[in-house]
């Protein structure tokens, strides 16, 4: 192993490490530092685990969502507590956990949205595609919101997997969405929207599009909805790896498609960037021009314009990080400063917040274990600071922090699933910090952010 590594499976006793945040990053992270014989307090702002494979991983793949499976094994390990519903920066200080833990991981994610910069991305019915999935799925923090589904068109701006999963998820029937655990009000507008078409916008060519081709098939695979592609926009497309080279057979088959008259429409659009959302108090239609691409396959506006009527915008061009109070922050990519996941002085870092938001959940594996094999290396022979899940539990008690152990969450998974089975879902989700914190025995006597 580079630098003198070591191997990490073996045993780094008495060592106590924090991991902050509970999504895959987070539990690959504690899989390997539980490996290596640390003991981890893993911390989290909600009450519940599993991060984007709970509230950000569509409800139509459950088979995505089990991996969740794993992260159970791992949270049965001697040595691993769970502790929800605790916000670094809010409740427990970054210097805090510096002094309580011989080091901190931090694995937050990318919790915000990029901004595209254009006039008129702030009207109400444009919003960050990341808004959208976290209120299908249930995320307590985003439940307020409310999506006008009563429009006839809908515009998805962006050609990743996030952009397919919502033009999907608005496509969906109510026979499509009855057996998820997507939320009530949203399977309610979802099913009864008056959409009849979604438009996926791609500011670059088919063969630059960043979806897979699994998640591009299911596009023409939906009960209710219809897949159009204009076989202009495919000629001279030169795949670029196998993956564009995959995507573009399936674009072809797509271009070649006689419409059936299912009621919606998923139409993908290429080489076209928004210039402006358009409207006086909401959406109303969106101003698209038209690119080429240049030598670096970079888009270039022509200048030619076109405007297309419609009433929500949700842009899905990628996740952002966000600072952390006392972390060092790269505002100009979002992540936190690090040397393959070390940042200096006991910090470390792993997932989205380390290297952006890229990759699929697997790829947080080895990641995490990157970052881990440094951290372990680090400490190895430094001295412990001696602190013990007592003084932990102190301070929270101190600053009157009800946090929610594992077992708190295995009481509100219990409560979903058993609410779920009558009506053949996974689980039926609670969706508010009240019912969340009442589920996990927990008192909810804060006002959550
Ligand atoms: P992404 O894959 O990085 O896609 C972002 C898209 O936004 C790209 O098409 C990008 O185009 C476009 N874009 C960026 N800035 C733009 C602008 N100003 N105007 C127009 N378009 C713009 O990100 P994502 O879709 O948010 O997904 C994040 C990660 O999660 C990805 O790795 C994805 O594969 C993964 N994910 C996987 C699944 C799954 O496996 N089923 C589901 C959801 C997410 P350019 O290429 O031109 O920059």
């Amino acid at each position: 192993m580079a630098g003198g590594a070591r191997s990490i499976d073996r045993v780094n006793d008495g060592l106590r490490v924090a991991v902050v945040g509970s999504g895959p990053a987070g539990f690959y992270a504690a899989g390997a530092l539980l490996a290596g014989g640390a003991e981890v307090d893993m911390l989290e702002r909600l009450p519940t685990p599993w991060g984007l494979v709970r509230l950000g991983v569509a409800p139509d793949h459950p088979k995505i969502k089990s991996v969740s499976r794993a992260f159970e094994k791992i949270a049965a390990q001697e040595g691993f507590r769970f502790l929800g519903n605790v916000e670094v920066g809010r409740d427990i200080e970054h210097d805090e956990l510096l002094e309580l833990y011989d080091a901190v991981v931090y694995a937050v994610g990318a919790q915000t949205d990029r901004r595209m910069g254009i006039p008129g991305e702030d009207l109400p019915g444009s919003s960050p595609a990341t808004e959208f999935v976290a209120w299908y799925n249930g995320h307590p923090d985003f439940q307020h919101l409310q999506f006008d589904l009563s429009g006839k068109r809908a515009v998805v701006i962006g050609n990743g997997n996030v952009a397919v999963d919502v033009a999907r998820m608005l496509a969906l029937t109510k026979e499509e969405l009855d057996p998820t655990d997507t939320t009530e009000p949203a399977i309610e507008a979802i099913a009864n929207s008056g959409i009849e078409e979604i438009v996926m916008v791609g500011r670059r060519g088919p063969a630059q599009a960043a979806f897979t081709t699994p998640e591009l098939i299911e596009l023409g695979e939906l009960a209710g909805a219809d897949v159009v592609v204009d076989a202009a926009d495919l000629e001279g497309a030169e795949p670029k790896d196998t993956n564009s080279e995959r995507n573009l057979e399936v674009l072809r088959e797509y271009a070649q498609r006689v419409p059936t008259g299912k009621p919606r429409r998923i139409v993908l659009r290429f080489f076209r960037s928004p210039t402006a959302i358009l409207g006086d108090d909401r959406v109303t239609g969106i101003e698209l021009v038209r690119n080429v691409l240049d030598e670096d396959e970079r888009a270039v506006p022509t200048g030619e314009t076109e405007t297309l009527d419609c009433s929500v915008v949700f842009r899905s061009v990628g996740y952002r990080g966000v600072a952390l109070p006392g972390v060092p922050f790269d505002e100009s990519r979002g992540t936190i400063p690090n040397e393959g996941g070390r940042v200096g002085d006991g910090v470390y870092v792993a997932g989205w917040i380390k290297r952006g938001p890229t990759g699929v959940i697997g790829t947080n594996k080895k990641d995490a274990t990157e970052t881990v094999e440094l951290l372990l290396a680090d400490l190895n022979d430094a001295p412990r600071r001696g602190r013990t899940f007592d003084d932990v539990e102190a301070l929270l008690r101190e600053k009157n922090v009800k946090h929610v152990l594992y077992e708190g969450w295995t009481a509100i998974d219990e409560r979903e699933r058993t609410a779920g089975e009558p009506l053949g879902r996974p689980r039926v989700k609670l969706c508010t910090w009240e019912e969340l914190l009442e589920a996990a025995g927990v008192a909810a006597e804060r006002n959550p952010t």
